[in-house]
């Protein structure tokens, strides 16, 4: 990750451990996954055996693992870094 955006010279960490919230968006949205996960087995598998479960959660949070880093830390720098999404940058 770039210290700052090349093309608006915002910075990318507004203070030194700045991420550590990011920690528990990204939890956030695992924990959606399961629970999307869960219902969805729940309902359309006819309630499958627990092992089923665990290793389709765990595959699905395994593969958007990369997705969660990345937009975890951009909400937490739209909600708490001050970061605003401005227009006039989105052609350059
Ligand atoms: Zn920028």
């Amino acid at each position: 990750m770039p210290a700052a955006c090349p093309v608006c010279r915002q910075t990318y960490e507004p203070e030194p451990g700045f991420y550590y919230g990011a920690m528990y968006i990204s939890s956030g949205f695992s924990t959606g996954i399961l629970l999307a996960i869960g219902f969805l087995l729940y309902y359309l598998a006819n309630d499958p055996p627990l092992w089923v479960y665990i290793s389709t959660v765990a595959a699905a949070v395994l593969a958007v693992t990369p997705l969660l880093f990345r937009y975890s830390r951009a909400v937490m720098l739209y909600a708490f870094g001050g970061t605003r999404f401005d227009p006039r940058y989105a052609t350059r």
